[in-house]
């Protein structure tokens, strides 16, 4: 059989998917789907009224078997299949027939691992049917082997339909793309996603590591942070990896085993049950590509089976399925937040998934199937001129109607990243003022927050990531931004009173023992909404910050009024805030380590 004006068939890289009559009325379809578009491209998806002939003809092997099964064939596929509908489909990948068994698990759920198919979703069993001299109800038929593709596809679709049977475009051969097409959507832009399994980065490479990229556990400002997996083909113009000269590592790669890191994460220095927020794979690739995803699983997983309740962020823009979104249900105990980063820029040199409706699906999917699992939009990077129009940003902010909060932020100016934009020919705004904060100027976070307002959605805004993450989990942010009220005029008066009163001032000893427990040293001094100490360095500033739910500031980088975390850029200090720091600066100096707030 040859497609249309083809070359032949390589059924190697052919399945023929059937979703048997048992699934179709136990409505798992779409979850089921979505499990096998994380392994393989699904196209020609259709529903067929099974006749007796085909599922004869399907199954003609087990007919001379009926004495050892000690079951009447004919009868059994009679009942199961007869007259009933089943869903068939095509998956084509590298080795689909292979991938799909795995995927499916054996015939016995009773015997398949709960990372299958019929482990996850089979409620009969072989024992059972035995017993009662029945064939079981076992979801869904894969093709064994290339020859069998090659069989199944002759009975569920014919020779007639061989031009659905297109070969895989070059780069899907070394690299597994599964943005399935199906439910009558339109085929997404193709991305190289990186290998379905990932291996451990090669000695050299790793060598050669910028040393802030080879860090495994680092404390950022929105939680302690684990990145394991680097790598990533996503390619967004803007992303972080320019800072350390990785950009270019386009396959992700495990640093250390998965068990391992979560040892690392959670026999941080600054790590504590409950308390501490956590990141997770922010750093360094997508969370939800192929490969990482199911490390970020059993992550998860584990940081649930040892009964930890704390935050954890997870920040993808990549395709999050129903059936994701069953997994993140099932945790019982870490408190999930999904950020997906949505900036509405469509210029695909800025962002190349933009060109597919991947981001939005996703949003769509995670927002209609959460319930304890959060769900944010992270509206990033604004930049003037890429996505600040007010179609793009009603766009936007539409996009986040269902969400249980939006967060916006600016662009990291640095020198790195616009290098890299202006030699594609983008026009990067800004100039040559880099700065190690996010740049959002002034005018334009007002002209945000006006489209919000008019826009008439529901959905709270939030300057910052911990405030929304906290306000969508109903808990008092985590970074004590209510120490920096100008940040809260936008914030819903609920939240503003978890904030109100969960905001406590430390006291001198209480400072004392937090420093002790962390085995930190720093002068301090504790000031009106937070305690400027002086080059701790960020890591561990964030760490006391989370620990007492306080903001912790550094004397040589402070914050001004309206311009908390951003550059400068767009703000302009007045000459009191400039006396006032001053003022500071002198009290610092001569204060002693227990100095009293005054
Ligand atoms: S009240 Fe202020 S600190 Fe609390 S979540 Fe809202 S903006 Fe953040």
């Amino acid at each position: 059989m040859t497609p249309a004006g083809g070359q032949p068939v390589n059924w190697s890289q052919w399945s023929v998917i059937l979703l048997k009559p048992d699934c179709v009325e136990r409505r798992l379809t779409t979850v089921i789907l979505d499990w096998i578009g994380q392994v393989v491209l699904v196209s020609a998806v259709r529903t067929v009224r099974v006749t007796e002939a085909q599922i004869f003809a399907h199954y003609a092997d087990l007919f001379p078997k009926a004495a050892e099964i000690g079951v009447d064939i004919a009868a059994g596929l009679r009942r199961i299949y007869a007259g009933r509908d089943a869903v068939i489909a095509l998956g084509h990948s590298p080795h689909a027939p292979a991938r799909l068994r795995a995927l499916i698990g054996p015939t016995d759920p009773a015997a398949a691992g709960a990372d299958t198919i019929r482990g996850r979703y089979g409620i009969d069993t072989l024992a059972a049917g035995r017993a009662e001299g029945r064939l079981i109800d076992n979801l869904i038929h894969t093709s064994d082997d290339p020859d069998a593709a090659r069989r199944d596809f002759a009975l569920w679709f014919g020779p007639g339909q061989a031009g659905l049977l297109k070969p895989l475009p070059p780069e899907e051969e070394t690299t597994m793309t599964h943005v399935p097409a199906r439910h009558g959507e339109p085929e997404p832009a193709q991305f190289g996603t990186g290998p379905a399994r990932l291996q451990l980065m090669p000695a050299g490479q790793k060598a050669a590591l910028d040393p802030y990229m080879a860090q495994i556990v680092t404390y950022r400002k929105s939680g302690l942070s684990l990145n394991h997996i680097i790598g990533c083909p996503l390619d967004c113009g803007y992303c972080v990896r320019h800072f350390w000269g990785d950009f270019e590592h386009k396959t992700p790669h495990l640093l250390v085993p998965t068990p391992e890191a979560v040892e690392m994460l959670t026999g941080h220095e600054a790590f504590r049950a409950s308390t501490t927020p956590i990141q997770l794979l922010n750093k360094a690739t997508d969370p939800f590509l192929p490969g990482v995803k199911p490390h970020l699983f059993q992550v998860l997983r584990a940081l649930d089976e040892r009964g930890l309740d704390n935050l954890v962020l997870i920040i993808t823009r990549f395709t999050v399925t129903a059936a994701d979104m069953l997994e993140l249900e099932r945790l019982q105990h870490v408190r999930v937040t999904l950020l997906f980063t949505f900036s509405g820029i469509t210029d695909p040199r800025v962002e190349p998934i933009a060109k597919s409706a991947i981001t939005t699906r996703s949003i769509a999917t995670a927002c209609a199937r959460k319930n304890r699992t959060k769900v944010v939009l992270y509206w990033r990077p604004i930049v003037p001129g890429w996505n600040d129009d007010p179609a793009t940003m009603s766009g936007v902010l539409a996009a986040g109607r269902a969400a249980d909060a939006i967060v916006f932020t600016g662009y990291y100016h640095k020198e790195q990243n616009a290098g890299y934009l202006r030699s594609l020919g983008v026009e990067v705004p800004y100039g040559q003022d880099y700065n190690r904060r996010k740049v959002l100027p002034e005018e334009l976070d007002a002209r945000v927050i006006a489209a919000w307002r008019a826009s008439g959605i529901s959905t709270p805004l939030f300057r910052k990531t911990s405030c929304g993450v906290s306000a969508a989990h109903q808990v008092a942010d985590y970074n004590g931004h209510w120490g920096v009220r100008e940040l809260c005029d936008i914030c819903p008066a609920a939240q503003i009173g978890r904030c109100h009163a969960g905001h406590r001032q430390p006291a001198p000893g209480e400072m004392d023992t937090v420093l002790a427990d962390l085995g930190y040293a720093t002068d301090y001094l504790i000031d009106g909404g937070h305690v400027w100490t002086h080059s701790l360095g960020e890591q561990k500033r964030y760490a006391i910050q989370h620990t007492l739910g306080f903001q912790i500031w550094e004397l040589d980088q402070p914050h001004l009024l309206h311009a908390h975390g951003r550059s400068l850029t767009g703000y302009e200090p007045t000459e009191q805030e400039q006396q006032e720091l001053t003022a500071i600066r002198t009290r610092f100096t001569h204060a002693a380590r227990f100095d009293e707030d005054d």
